[in-house]
């Protein structure tokens, strides 16, 4: 049994100070994921500052018509709330296929976003883990990898991305927003997340000791008639194998503006920029699906237990993409 000091902070500076006098604190969300570790030996805390009464649990409308999602909104709360749901559907899909509902009545936005990869490696302190323990190797590039990376990994670290709601709020560009004891910054999901390389460790452009304050969406039309759809091994209650974030923008058959986002193939939430330019200006037709979706995984890297993520992909995106065309031409 390890000690560690809990403290509980009443406002954003009061927060983002006590992390800044302690690197070895952690901030504490729902503590779904951080408090697991902890048991294990993965994190090993001196100190938790517990974010849950910070004023951040708000969801609030945009002057130009987004939303704006406080950090600590519970991921129950995200999910039903109606400007979500009537907005940015996929997003409350996503957040509803992730978990069970007592871990996203605890489960926030932020930590959310900042969960932990489910690689067994990395949860393991017995074995080695590049991620874990920077130099000491990748055992799952051999061994056991049947839910890695087919997109974006190395040979250091092929461990994917497990957030749900990460998907959907890739495919309609949000922003994250921090403080630190510095001032506030802002970051947009696509730079979020650092490229694997040789740092498999570093995993988020977020600085030292920096806060989450929340998650601006922009206005997306398109999203209003968007979809989220997760493939797992268990019909609830279970991690992604691959899932796909999707919203259409057609008129006269033809896409005018396409947003496609990955789940559980890379390190991050995978926006699908390569089949999004092929789909954008195309006809919504099921020929041209397949070619987006193969431009995409064109780039796939895979392992021999890992190589099924290639057609399930593929299917998976040609089928999203499908019905939102139908939808559409209803
Ligand atoms: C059995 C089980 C099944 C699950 N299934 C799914 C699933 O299918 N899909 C899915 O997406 N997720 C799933 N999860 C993961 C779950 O969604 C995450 O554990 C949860 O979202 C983490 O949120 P939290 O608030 O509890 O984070 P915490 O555990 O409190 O924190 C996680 C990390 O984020 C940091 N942190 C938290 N908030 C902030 C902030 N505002 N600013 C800076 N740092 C912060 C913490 O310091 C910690 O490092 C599952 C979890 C479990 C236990
Ligand atoms: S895939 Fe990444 S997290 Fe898993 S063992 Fe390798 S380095 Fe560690």
């Amino acid at each position: 049994m390890r000690e560690f000091d809990y403290r509980r902070a009443e406002d954003v500076p009061g927060a983002v100070a006590l992390l800044d006098a302690d690197p070895d604190a952690r901030y504490l969300g729902g503590g779904t994921n951080l408090v697991d570790l902890m048991k294990t030996g993965v994190e090993r805390p001196a100190r938790l500052v517990d974010i849950r009464r910070l004023p951040l649990d708000h969801i609030e409308s945009t002057g130009d018509g987004g939303l704006r999602i406080g950090a600590t909104v519970t991921n129950s709360d995200l999910a039903a709330h109606p400007e979500v749901r009537r907005r940015y559907p996929a997003l409350a899909q996503a957040v509803l296929a992730g978990a069970s509902g007592q871990l996203r009545n605890m489960a926030t936005v932020g930590g959310n976003l900042l969960q932990r990869t489910r690689c067994g490696y990395f949860a393991d302190v017995t074995r080695p883990c590049n991620k874990r323990l920077p130099g000491s190797g990748c055992p799952a590039v051999e061994g056991e990898h049947h839910n890695h990376a087919v997109l974006g990994a190395s040979e250091h670290c092929v461990a994917v991305h497990p957030s749900d709601m990460g998907v959907a709020l890739a495919a309609f560009d949000a922003v994250v927003s921090y403080r630190t004891a510095d001032g506030a910054g802002e970051v947009p999901l696509a730079d979020f997340y650092l490229p694997v390389g040789d740092t498999p460790h570093r995993e988020t452009a977020l600085p030292p000791g920096a806060l989450i304050t929340g998650v601006t969406l922009p206005p997306v039309p398109s999203a209003s008639r968007s979809r989220y759809r997760k493939v797992r091994e268990r019909a609830s209650y279970a991690f992604a194998i691959g899932s796909v974030a999707a919203a259409l923008d057609i008129s006269d058959g033809v896409v005018r503006e396409a947003r496609l986002a990955f789940g559980a193939v890379a390190s991050r939430p995978w926006r699908a920029y390569a089949a999004e330019h092929v789909l954008n200006g195309a006809p919504a037709s099921a020929d041209r699906f397949a070619a987006a979706a193969d431009a995409e995984l064109a780039g796939a890297r895979t392992l021999p237990g890992n190589a099924y993520k290639v057609t399930l992909m593929r299917n998976l995106a040609v089928a999203v993409l499908s019905e939102l065309a139908e939808e559409t031409a209803r």
